[in-house]
């Protein structure tokens, strides 16, 4: 059964029945019993982007959504969770490798899902350890050159942050060191 923010039938924060009013010029979910309006927003996702000569880091997705396609190691920013710590976090659970986040390399509204909407932000990321190996919902990771990517890619936003970067926003990001 769908069921999206937009659905949601009872307040959060006290039980009581929620109904669609207008407010400005926007539909929005009111609480009838303590009043509060229930925001609906995306989430905010964040990948990083590694490079090696002309080759960028790839993930084949192993479990959760899309397995077995490929997507560009990514994640979700925690509450409370800095946006550039979640980056690293989620780099580190899901390659192995522990990278610095440099340059924001593209922003990106994602409606692909539409049970899962999100804002993503593709960081340039410089590696400065750990060791390369495949985790969390990660099944393997692997460089590809720029001209010749894994299929099927996973998200299409991935696609055209890829298609930005061949432009030549691949240069932003610091070489892979040897470790
Ligand atoms: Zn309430």
């Amino acid at each position: 059964m769908s069921c999206t923010p937009p659905q949601y039938r009872f307040c959060p924060c006290c039980g009581g029945v929620l109904s669609s009013r207008l407010r400005g010029d926007r539909e929005r979910l009111v609480c009838s019993n303590c009043r509060r309006v229930l925001y609906v927003n995306p989430a905010v996702g964040v990948a990083v982007v590694v490079r090696r000569g002309d080759q960028i880091l790839w993930g084949r997705r192993g479990r959760g959504p899309y397995p077995g396609a490929w997507c560009l190691p990514c994640g979700y920013v925690e509450w409370r969770e800095d946006l550039r710590a979640a980056a690293v976090r989620e780099f580190r659970e899901e390659t192995g490798l522990l990278v610095e986040v440099g340059e924001v390399l593209a922003v990106h509204s994602n409606f692909h899902d539409p049970e899962r909407l999100t804002v993503g932000v593709w960081f340039a990321g410089r590696v400065v350890g750990g060791i390369l190996q495949a985790g969390d919902d990660l099944a393997e990771v692997r460089f590809y050159p720029l001209d010749a990517p894994p299929a099927p890619l996973a998200f299409p936003t991935d696609a055209l942050v890829l298609a930005e970067l061949k432009q030549g926003k691949a240069r932003l990001i610091p070489e892979l060191p040897d470790l």
